[in-house]
């Protein structure tokens, strides 16, 4: 059985004092335990602020949104694995498609950070998605093969089995489309048809898939009801600590 698990990925947005807000309020409305896996994924600059105001709450963990693969050195601007761990970071989110588009990361690039964040005993959660032009040309499964089989090269199955996968279809992030229930749930299947041929349908069969793109109080429950569909990555609605703690309270219902 695979625990859901629901990611607020808050991407630039949120000071320290707005997160440790967000925090307060999210506890009270959630309570102290949740039967889904619960993780914040702040901006680096709010990551202990978000610790600080989580305290004794060990049932919400904290991630980060993208990390370097060297563990130190001459790379400004960047963050490293070890500085990661430094600050408690059990997740982190690679490949994005906002870091794919906008700062031209590629599957190589991807494929450095995941063995980096395995190394350092990082959980990655790895985004795959196709564009909307993919999509109509009808190669949603060409893309995400690629990507899976790129981003994920040279791990062992222990490895895999300790990594998320969060399908998020472009034309869907921040744009209010959802996918539909059944488009989900069929790139879904392939992504786990694939990870299988990766690894064996054993190890495929634990990997936990979110879906991502548009997630709102209102479609997550019918999302999470899919075989395939094991927790959310959300954007937009994880601003908001009572719509986000919704999200996460129809996935506890499933
Ligand atoms: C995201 O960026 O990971 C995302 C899913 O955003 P949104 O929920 O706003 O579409």
């Amino acid at each position: 059985m695979r625990k859901k698990i629901i990611a607020a990925n808050w991407k630039m947005n949120m000071t320290q004092s707005e997160a440790a807000d967000f925090v307060a309020t999210f506890l009270l409305e959630i309570g102290e335990s949740t039967e889904v896996e619960v993780v914040i994924l702040p901006p680096f600059t709010a990551i202990a602020a978000v610790n600080g105001a989580l305290d004794q709450a060990q049932h919400i963990k904290v991630g980060a949104q993208n990390m370097h693969w060297e563990r130190s050195g001459a790379f400004t601007g960047e963050i490293s694995p070890a500085m990661l761990r430094d600050l408690f970071v059990r997740y982190v989110v690679l490949g994005h498609s906002e870091r794919r588009t906008l700062f031209g990361e590629t599957d190589e690039i991807v494929n450095r950070k995941v063995r980096a964040a395995h190394e350092a005993m990082l959980r990655p959660i790895v985004c795959v998605g196709e564009t909307l032009e993919q999509r109509e040309r009808g190669d949603v499964e060409k893309v995400l093969g690629t990507q899976l089989r790129g981003g994920l090269a040279r791990l062992g199955a222990k490895e895999l089995h300790e990594t998320v996968i969060a399908y998020e279809p472009v034309w869907a992030i921040g744009t209010g489309k959802t996918a539909t229930a059944e488009q989900a749930q069929e790139a879904h299947a392939f992504i786990r048809r694939t990870l299988g041929e990766i690894s064996d349908d054993a190890t495929a069969d634990k990997i936990r898939i979110q879906y991502g793109g548009s997630v709102k109080p209102d479609n997550a429950r019918t999302l999470m009801t899919q075989p395939d569909i094991d927790g959310a990555l959300v954007g937009g609605a994880s601003l908001d600590p009572r719509s986000f703690a919704q999200i996460v309270q129809g996935a506890q219902e499933e």
